[in-house]
């Protein structure tokens, strides 16, 4: 999923006796593949992963996979045991091991870790899996940084494929990165890489919110990479979802989520799985904080997100005015069906920022770019005749009264 296999590969190759095999990309032959074999009305992510799973039994000589499950009111609590069956009917010796994933909280997730390594005794077993979590939490937690930031830089970015380049060169040093004392500044190495990119300094891009099911977002391949698309747009692109922010909802310590399930209450009471309730909160946070657009992308047959799409056109122009843009994802889906509806989409923001009184002057620049790049350029003339005249006068005239200012030792009266 995504840039997920970093974490997930180093959870799993820090355990001893355990050989770990990344999938490759997910391509067009992949999908297609997962795609016969798989029932026609499931949902993408179901034929996604299927797909990979037989490329890595037919290509890479793979028979056991993890996955991991939910008993949440969708359909992804039934991925594993259908998959393995429709592997074994095809006649492949596979097993699958699920994780459970409902509620971190209940550790059931670490049974089949304890399974997994060689290590002797449970107490062994027990102290050898913190080195294995602790890097695949801070890894997670670094990614959740970079594609912020790249959101944030590439519509900013004067030379087209910077933010890129940095972004690829970043999670290939992540990946590699093994040591535990350097992986702890590896925020310094994200900082200094992204600053070496120009950036158009006073530029107020149109701001966006994008948000969905998890697999869709997370997967560059299946959402034919839309935040780099809106990037190159000169949008400036927020992501709703992430790994590390998942775990730490299903740990019950994400208090963004709990802030969004919060203010979706209103209109969505209960939890219909998915993505659906903090979809609608990032879309109530989105148009409070004056965000121009907000793109829900999801599996087509996705129902938990299908019923999100209803309420919210439903609730739409009022109390619901900001634009939305809706894209559903199935193994047909081509870029070029989609380019008409993202460029109309970009269009009708445009004309927002400039007629609609809700959309002017509510831009808030990200406090991630002015500590990376200093205070805005906008009066470059007056700041430079701060810096480089009236400041250093102010020092003369400090310099001059400096011996004034300093009170005379007084005598001593024996002397
Ligand atoms: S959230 Fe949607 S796509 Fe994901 S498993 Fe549930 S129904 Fe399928």
């Amino acid at each position: 999923m995504g840039y997920s296999r970093i974490p997930f590969k180093s959870l799993f190759e820090h355990l001893p006796g355990v050989e770990v095999v990344v999938p490759p990309d997910v391509t067009q032959d992949i999908v297609k593949l997962g795609s016969k074999h798989s029932p026609e009305f499931v949902c993408l992510p179901f034929k996604v992963t299927l797909g990979e799973f037989i490329n890595m039994i037919e290509n890479h000589n793979v028979n056991v996979f993890i996955m991991s499950i939910d008993c949440g009111p969708c359909r992804l609590g039934f991925y594993a045991p259908i998959q393995e069956r429709i592997l074994k009917d095809l006649g492949y010796d596979v097993i699958i091991i699920p994780i459970q994933q409902d509620d971190l909280l209940d550790f059931q997730w670490l049974d089949p870790l304890l399974k997994l390594t060689r290590v002797k005794g449970k107490v062994m077993r027990l102290f050898d899996l913190i080195p294995a979590i602790r890097y695949s939490f801070v890894k997670g937690s670094y990614i959740e940084d970079i594609v912020r930031l790249e959101g944030l830089i590439r519509c900013r970015e004067i030379h087209r494929g910077d933010t890129t380049k940095i972004v690829s060169r970043l999670l290939k040093r992540l990946d590699n990165e093994n040591d535990m004392f350097k992986l702890h500044s590896f925020d310094q190495v994200i900082r200094t890489e992204f600053q070496k990119i120009p950036i158009k300094r006073d530029f107020q891009p149109l701001r966006i919110m994008l948000a969905g099911e998890n697999h869709v977002v997370l997967e560059n391949f299946i959402n034919m990479d839309l935040i780099k698309k809106f990037g190159e747009e000169g949008i400036e692109v927020h992501l709703g979802n992430s790994l590390y922010g998942w775990v730490l909802h299903k740990l019950h310590l994400n208090y963004k989520r709990k802030n969004l399930e919060r203010i979706s209450k209103p209109y969505i009471p209960i939890d219909i799985g998915g993505e659906a309730i903090w979809v609608i909160g990032h879309y109530i946070q989105s148009q409070e904080e004056g965000f121009d657009g907000f793109v829900h992308i999801y599996p087509f047959t996705c129902m938990p997100e299908v019923t999100a799409r209803g309420i919210i056109e439903g609730q739409s122009p009022d109390p619901f005015y900001l634009p939305v843009q809706f894209f559903a994802f199935d193994e047909h889906t081509g870029y070029e069906g989609m380019r008409t509806r993202l460029e109309a989409f970009i269009d009708l923001m445009k004309a927002n920022r400039e007629n609609n009184p809700k959309f002017q002057g509510v831009y808030v620049e990200p406090s991630e770019i002015q500590e990376m790049y200093g205070k805005s350029n906008k009066y470059y003339k007056f700041n430079n005749f701060v810096e480089h005249v009236f400041n250093p006068f102010c020092d003369m005239l400090s310099m001059i009264k400096k011996p004034q200012l300093l009170k005379k030792t007084p005598k001593n009266k024996n002397e």
